[in-house]
């Protein structure tokens, strides 16, 4: 499949997985094509399709943490920042996702 279709394909199949978890994509839409390009790219190289915003290890349970969307793994903190660490999905409920920022886990209470 073309890294085209295979991004047509990703949005597809996340959309509805993101929906229940209470996000949507970014309505910055040249950002959404950068990551998802970036999401095909890994997947065609790896399998899967890792964060291209993560740094991965050489421990798969850690690493499966980083499968798209990892949301669930993630909660408490992207629901701080309202936004997924690389931003590809905000919440429902955001407009202008150039306000958010990433905060470090560390400094989410
Ligand atoms: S941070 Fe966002 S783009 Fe990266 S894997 Fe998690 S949900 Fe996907």
């Amino acid at each position: 499949m073309s890294v085209e279709g295979r991004k047509k394909a990703l949005r597809e199949l996340f959309a509805p997985t993101v929906d229940r978890l209470g996000y949507k994509f970014t309505p910055n839409d040249e950002d959404a094509d950068f990551l998802l390009e970036q999401l095909a790219n890994i997947e065609a190289e790896t399998g899967v399709p890792y964060c291209p915003c993560q740094a991965r290890s050489k421990d798969r349970a850690a690493d499966m943490r980083m499968v798209c969307p990892c949301i669930p793994f993630h909660r408490k903190h992207y629901d701080a920042m309202r936004r997924c660490w690389c931003g590809l999905f905000v919440h429902k409920d955001v407009t202008d996702p150039d306000s958010l920022r990433q905060i470090p886990e560390g400094r989410v209470k």
